[in-house]
């Protein structure tokens, strides 16, 4: 199956349901929340929503977006801490502890064929932000190492040539931040 960017979400959680919850992934990483994932959550572990941040959650900046996934709770080797780790509601006795609320990455995303290419639906539909001028840059930096999805070129983001070479050419800054020559 091709998955490009307009993809249905039905579609992409039809296929991220191939998942055996073997728990690899859960080792060492944590899935992004979006949407309602933060009340759902919230509700089933019977927290506020800013206590579920405070206590259980940590913030993940990509292509200049910030959203939130479980905390991880870092490998060390020696002194060092490691960038990746458990996520903080993985059981080694009864696994993913948020199982029927987990985020929508965890849902989503899987080993197999088609997990490569839902990463990439997922960092379009989420990080990547065709109103931020820096997520663009950041995207089409990420663009030079990588495939885009079908309907995610750059092009495709921004069909306005002009506003696109401004931005690239940092022409414009921020959302509403000309630099004026
Ligand atoms: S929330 Fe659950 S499924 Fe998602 S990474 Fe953590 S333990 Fe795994
Ligand atoms: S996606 Fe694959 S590796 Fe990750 S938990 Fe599921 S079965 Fe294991």
């Amino acid at each position: 199956m091709l998955i490009s960017i307009d993809t249905p979400r039905e579609v992409i959680e039809g296929i991220g349901r191939a998942c055996n919850r073997c728990g690899h992934c859960c080792r060492y990483g944590s899935g992004v929340l979006i949407d309602d994932d933060l009340p759902r959550i919230a509700a089933f572990l019977r927290l506020t929503e800013e206590e579920l941040k405070s206590r259980y959650l940590e913030e993940i900046e990509k292509f200049n977006t910030t959203l939130f996934r479980p905390r991880l709770i870092r490998n060390r080797e020696g002194k060092h801490e490691l960038p990746y780790g458990r996520c903080i509601f993985w059981s080694e006795k009864g696994g993913c502890t948020i199982h029927p609320v987990k985020p929508l990455q965890c849902r989503i995303v899987n080993c197999s064929i088609h997990g490569h290419d839902i990463l990439k639906w997922f960092d379009l539909r989420f990080f990547v932000n065709p109103q931020d001028p820096e997520s663009i840059r950041q995207y089409a930096v990420y663009l030079e190492f990588n495939d885009p999805l079908p309907g995610g070129r750059i092009e495709e983001l921004i069909k306005d040539r002009e506003r696109l070479e401004r931005i690239l050419s940092y022409e414009i800054l921020a959302r509403d931040r000309l630099v004026l020559k």
